[in-house]
């Protein structure tokens, strides 16, 4: 069975927790300012778990994430400050580094054990190494040869000529290097007696003071305030004095935090304790650096191009330009750019060898082959090209996908069946029967429905049909004020968004009825008003004949034609019978389903915002 190839399930898996988001808090405060998709990122946001993450992707996050509840709660925020925060967040959810992201080969590490993060930080950045192939022994003591091997690692083990400092440290053991290295530089010094004592083991507070001295070579901030005083700890009188400097240090840098209220300064530090140390130390001064002041770039655009309002799956612009440099004003690690254009600051892809593909596709064996499987919108790299056609890597291997204008070879007469008003109860049954035929169409929801039933939203989404805005409410909108059209369809973008992470692109005005108020609106949603060439009464006759009337005549002749698209409403079961029948008439008949985006795109060379399209 074909079926679309789904590169955003874990998206969407996370979209499905939004679905408990009441409707009713959606746009409070100041309606005109739209507060929703920012409400939703936070929820999102707060599902993660800091342990999963690395430190120093972590605090950036919960930085982003303060800082977007704060505007959230702040009734007197503009949209500017709104949509900068949903930004800051999004970009800070998107860098965050998963600990899982670095494997794990220790079988004495789980993600439950306070060490499990910077133990495998520490693995997978070569800082330290496990104690065998799948051990890293957490709990095991740290000699003061491993906490000098690990600094000299981490400085890339500079060339070093031996000398004879320490009785007990020759030349031809395996920390001879870095304990030379360290000692000449001062980072460490002997335990007297001319000793450096290589497997003893180390204390809490010598473990300060050495650090404090490899920060002190390393140009990091040794200072500490005056004001900051150990007293809090219940053992800081334990501290030795020509450690207590270092130990403020380590505190004052949250590099030692204690437990239980207590220092412990003369106990032997774990290798945990230390891969944890280790990790701060970096976070700390290797992370907080601030970043140069970014220059704009620029970036050659070679052909047209399609821009979207923000990155990834956001609702796109179909502006096209002719080729030109442009000036980029932010560049994102995944190949994502914003550009000045002569409408304004937009999102394009920017990446060469990449190309994001903004509607559900078909995948071809070969040009002019045979069409396969489809697969939704999402990143693809390009291997070659031939014109409009364009080879790519996919799941099923190297796949050939079209990208012009105009119908594909092998497809037959384009037409677009769409469903509104729902979904309902009867959705599902209409969706297994889409599913098993391969066939995609377009749902016009309703919000409230989308509310009622969030699970078979996200379905609609990840079988590749499109899902379209027909208003929360279903009120005739050319009664209306723009203030009040504009809140019915802010209100179902919204809970289309929350609920399935995309945002509609299109309008269908309930009763199909419009002015120029509704198209004025329409226009500021980058929505084109999408009506019908076939409306087959289903909601009056409730009857599988008469509604296959409008299909087939009774002398057999087929009545719809290239381009046409159909009406009905998957919130009656006659309706659904009748559909699966006149699909597999359809399809018989040669006829190709597609999407009102793609057989629009098609016939008009792409969607004008508040135009009004019949077919
Ligand atoms: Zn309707």
């Amino acid at each position: 069975m074909k079926k679309t190839i789904r590169f955003g399930t874990l998206f969407l898996a996370i979209m499905l927790i939004l679905q408990t988001i009441s409707p009713s808090i959606v746009g409070a405060a100041d309606s005109s300012i739209d507060r929703a998709p920012l409400q939703a990122l936070i929820a999102q946001a707060e599902r993660f778990d800091g342990r999963d993450y690395t430190n120093a992707t972590w605090r950036t996050l919960t930085l982003a994430l303060n800082d977007a509840k704060a505007v959230l709660t702040n009734q007197g925020a503009t949209q500017a400050e709104v949509d900068r925060a949903y930004g800051a967040l999004q970009t800070a959810a998107t860098m965050l580094v998963p600990i899982a992201s670095f494997g794990n080969p220790f079988a004495d590490v789980g993600r439950n054990d306070w060490f499990y993060g910077a133990a495998l930080y520490a693995n997978a950045n070569a800082l330290m190494q496990g104690t065998t192939a799948t051990t890293f022994q957490p709990l095991g003591t740290l000699s003061r040869a491993t906490v000098v091997t690990v600094l000299y690692r981490i400085e890339g083990e500079p060339p070093v000529v031996f000398e004879a400092i320490f009785d007990d440290v020759p030349a031809d053991q395996w920390y001879s290097d870095a304990v030379i290295w360290a000692a000449k530089l001062g980072i460490v010094t002997g335990v007297g007696d001319d000793r450096f004592h290589p497997s003893g083991p180390i204390t809490r507070e010598d473990l300060a003071t050495i650090l404090r001295r490899y920060a002190a070579f390393k140009n990091y901030d040794v200072t500490v305030p005056s004001s900051l005083s150990l007293g809090s700890f219940a053992d800081y009188a334990q501290v030795n004095s020509w450690a207590s400097e270092a130990v403020r240090w380590a505190v004052y840098y949250e590099l030692i935090r204690g437990s239980g209220g207590r220092l412990n300064p003369r106990g032997t530090a774990t290798r945990a304790e230390y891969a944890t140390i280790l990790q701060r130390l970096i976070d700390n001064f290797e992370f907080d650096r601030q970043p140069a002041t970014p220059q704009p770039e620029q970036h050659y655009i070679a052909w047209q191009f399609i821009t979207y309002l923000e990155p990834n799956f956001m609702a796109p612009k179909q502006e096209s330009y002719p080729a030109q440099t442009v000036n980029v004003l932010q560049r994102r690690e995944d190949g994502w750019g914003q550009i000045t254009t002569a409408s304004g600051d937009r999102w394009v892809y920017l990446r060469a060898d990449m190309r994001y593909i903004e509607s559900t596709v078909y995948l071809y064996d070969h040009p002019n082959g045979s069409r396969g499987d489809r697969i939704e919108p999402q990143v693809v790299t390009i291997l070659a090209q031939e014109s409009a056609w364009y080879q790519i890597s996919t799941w099923l291997g190297p796949k050939w996908i079209y990208l012009g204008l105009g119908p594909q070879p092998g497809g037959g007469s384009r037409i677009a069946l769409t469903f509104d008003d729902g979904p309902s109860g009867y959705t599902s049954q209409l969706l297994d029967a889409l599913y098993a035929r391969n066939v995609p169409v377009t749902f016009f929801v309703l919000g409230q429905q989308v509310a009622a039933y969030p699970s078979v939203a996200q379905r609609i989404v990840q079988e590749g049909h499109e899902l379209a805005n027909h208003s929360y409410r279903h009120p005739d909108l050319s009664r209306m004020s723009a203030a009040g059209i504009r809140d019915e369809l802010t209100h179902c973008r919204n809970i289309i968004y929350q609920i399935t992470g995309r945002y509609p692109t299109l309008l269908r005005p309930p009763y199909g009825s419009h002015n120029a108020t509704v198209q004025s609106v329409a226009r500021e949603f980058g929505y084109p008003l999408i009506l019908w060439s076939v409306d087959t009464r289903d909601w009056e006759s409730r009857n599988v004949n008469a509604i296959m009337g409008h299909f087939v005549a009774p002398n057999g002749t087929v009545r719809i034609r290239e381009g046409d698209i159909i009406l009905m409403h998957d919130i009656y079961g006659t309706t659904i019978d009748a559909a699966i029948n006149a699909i597999d008439l359809l399809l018989a008949n040669g006829f190709e389903f597609v999407t009102v985006t793609e057989l629009l795109a098609e016939r008009h060379g792409g969607i004008t915002p508040g135009k009004v399209y019949n077919r």
